[in-house]
């Protein structure tokens, strides 16, 4: 028996949501899958969520007005429910098989995507402080999971996190764009010219946004950001 197959017995997936036998040799059974809210219909842009028969390459409102400074985001789920509870799991329980599923599903997303591939994955720095509180940073393990699956490298010391900015939650767009400006830095030199920027879920947008900022300056020619989720 290979080590794969003793864990596998040892520790048979099992759907995070509804304990069922997982499917595909993932924590999710195939009824669950089948449910998730998957942002299909979205902004080519910022993958904001949309309603309606939308043409290839449609844009959100936002868009059409001011481009992001990221070139395009892929977000695999909309932050609807069941969503909220698998990412709950990942950040705050500590609980990595959520953050595992969420990587591959974010991963089955990408490959459907057409390239350029980047040449490396930049997960969201934590702050020290907060890092220190939680244990582990959910953007990296997510990360981890696609450099896995789809054979990409991690960089996860060119960027830091400088400032320990207060929560985003209950702010506004402009509060947010003011809390997280000048919060990261990069470190060193910087080799790379197409990168993605990797979060858990984007919500307006602004901290991706401040980060892709700092990397464009930084030398970045191409900045995506792939995320499990999106807020609608
Ligand atoms: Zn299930
Ligand atoms: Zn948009």
């Amino acid at each position: 028996m290979n080590p794969d197959s003793i864990i596998a017995a040892l520790f048979p997936p099992t759907c995070i949501l509804c304990g069922a036998p997982g499917a595909l040799a993932r924590d999710l059974c195939g009824g669950c899958a089948a449910e998730l809210p998957r942002n299909r219909q979205c902004c080519a842009r910022c993958a904001l969520p949309l309603d309606g028969h939308l043409p290839d390459g449609a844009l959100c409102g936002l868009c059409q007005r001011r481009a992001p400074p990221y070139d395009r985001c892929i977000a695999a789920l909309r932050y609807e429910n069941p969503v909220p509870t698998l990412v709950g799991a990942a950040k705050f329980r500590g609980r990595l098989n959520a953050a595992r599923l969420l990587g591959q599903l974010l991963a089955d997303r990408v490959r459907c995507e057409p390239g350029p591939w980047p040449q490396v994955l930049i997960p969201v720095p934590l702050h020290p402080s907060r890092l220190g509180e939680r244990g582990y940073n959910q953007a990296l393990e997510i990360a981890r999971v696609l450099a896995r699956e789809l054979a990409l490298p991690i960089d996860n010391h060119v960027c830091e996190r400088v400032a320990a900015t207060a929560p985003q939650a209950g702010l506004d767009e402009h509060a947010r764009r003011r809390n997280i400006r000048g919060a990261f830095a990069v470190r060193g030199p910087f080799h790379w010219s197409h990168v993605v920027i990797l979060d858990d879920v984007v919500t307006t947008g602004s901290t991706v946004a401040e980060l892709a900022r700092v990397l464009r300056g930084a030398g970045a020619r191409r900045v995506e950001v792939w995320a499990a989720a999106r807020t609608p």
